[in-house]
């Protein structure tokens, strides 16, 4: 069976959506493809309470308020999967779900996407298919006693065998599994790489509106040096500042970068320390920038000098461990919370740098009619974020509207 098309988005997550509904905005003829559900990893790809890290008035998108959530709390993921899910079917937009794009290619001046019962050609195509596609997960552990898992297989305490836990990585998943693991009872490692920790709130605002004010969500590229620095927030049991000093006060015990694995032991770098200096300098030029923000706009908001008192350091990060034997330590379970790949090996395009991303320009390919929308960095760092998916595919989709008579 052969179905034409004027656009194909592949992908229902939030930036399919984000891209249909200003397609129908403009009344172009659109499909989007979803291969399981609207927002499906938001419903499968996370844990139990995982709660946007992001406030719900911000982490939405600007037409649609969440219903039945204060704008201050943090959407538990379900509910920002029922948001999208909501705002889709409100819109009739013509999503078609259980339906996998398989295959990509170009023939002649359209493109064919291949599905298991049929083939579709469009004009134009844009791929929302996520900008956390593959789990990474370093294969260091031999030992088959030890279970592991990928953060995005990680559900809920209760779900992991009994014992002692090694979290590695200490972005928000990372930090936030830790917290929730120790704060059930269990014996939680975490190794912390590079990040970045900004305050949850500041003089009475909420970081993201902070990061708002001084232009970074807008930040077209991340400064050099700091590509593969992740950033530890979280939205969690109200929202709170990630420290690292406080996940130690509640009995996490701290390690540095995982490294080589042999007999048993997991070996770190020396590195701990000088990560969370750096997500200290990180924490506390948020609050020197917000400060001058404040002076030059005359804000008037309530000073906050708490802020810049940092807690002692645990005695895991002025004397570090830098060996784990896991099995005398008890460890049952490794969570990796090392992040994502992309994975396109489905589009036969010649458009993919060495490292798998695809080159384009603010989401618009070399291959006329091709877009992506929803990667990390796409446009600016907002771009793989609810509101700045929106904001990419709003772009998106009028440069296809202006090109439908072409
Ligand atoms: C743990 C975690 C927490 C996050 N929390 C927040 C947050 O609080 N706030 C925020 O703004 N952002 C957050 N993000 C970032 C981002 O918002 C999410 O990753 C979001 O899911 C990205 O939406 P998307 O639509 O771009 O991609 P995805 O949600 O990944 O959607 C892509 C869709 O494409 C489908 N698909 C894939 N391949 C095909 C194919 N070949 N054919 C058909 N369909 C296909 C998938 O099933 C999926 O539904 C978080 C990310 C992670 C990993």
């Amino acid at each position: 069976m052969t179905e034409t098309i004027d656009t194909l988005v592949i992908g229902g997550g939030q930036a399919g959506v984000a891209t249909s509904a200003h397609l129908a905005k403009h009344g172009v003829p659109h499909l989007v493809l979803e291969r399981a559900r609207i927002a499906e990893r938001w419903r499968s790809e996370r844990w139990d309470n995982l709660v946007a890290n992001g406030p719900a008035w911000h982490d939405r998108f600007p037409e649609a308020e969440f219903q039945d959530i204060a704008p201050e709390a943090f959407a538990g993921k379900e509910a920002v999967a029922a948001y999208f899910e909501h705002f889709a079917t409100s819109r009739h937009l013509p999503i078609r779900t259980g339906v996998e794009v398989t295959s990509l290619s170009r023939q002649g001046d359209a493109f064919r996407a291949t599905t298991p019962d049929e083939v579709i050609t469009a004009r134009h195509v844009v791929v929302a298919t996520g900008p956390f596609q593959k789990p990474v997960i370093p294969t260091v552990i031999t030992d088959p006693a030890i279970t592991q898992m990928h953060s995005n297989a990680y559900r809920n305490p209760g779900a992991l065998p009994e014992g002692a836990v090694l979290v590695v990585g200490a972005g928000s998943s990372g930090a936030q599994i830790a917290e929730e693991l120790v704060r059930a009872g269990r014996k939680v490692f975490l190794s912390v790489g590079p990040h970045d920790r900004p305050p949850r709130r500041y003089r009475g605002q909420d970081f993201v509106w902070w990061l708002g004010k001084l232009g970074k969500w807008d930040m077209k590229a991340p400064t050099p040096g700091t590509e593969h620095v992740t950033i530890a927030v979280s939205g969690a049991y109200g929202g709170h500042t990630m420290d690292f000093r406080r996940l130690a006060g509640l009995g996490v015990t701290l390690l540095g970068r995982a490294g080589a694995y042999h007999d048993g032991v997991l070996h770190f770098a020396e590195d701990l320390a000088t990560n969370i200096a750096n997500g200290d300098r990180n924490y506390l030029s948020v609050l020197d920038e917000a400060d001058a923000y404040a002076r030059a706009h005359g804000l008037d908001l309530p000073e906050d000098p708490e802020a810049r008192t940092l807690l002692p350091l645990p005695g895991c990060v002025t004397a570090p461990q830098l060996a784990l034997d896991l099995t005398r330590e008890g460890v049952s379970t490794v969570i990796w919370a090392t992040g994502f790949r992309l994975d396109f090996g489905w589009i036969d395009l010649p458009i993919f740098r060495e490292d798998g991303r695809p080159r384009h320009q603010d989401g618009v390919t070399e291959v006329p009619g091709l877009y992506f929308v929803g990667l990390p960095w796409l446009s600016c760092r907002g771009s793989a974020f609810i509101w700045g998916a929106w904001k990419d595919a709003e772009r998106l989709a009028g440069l296809i509207a202006a090109d439908k008579g072409s």
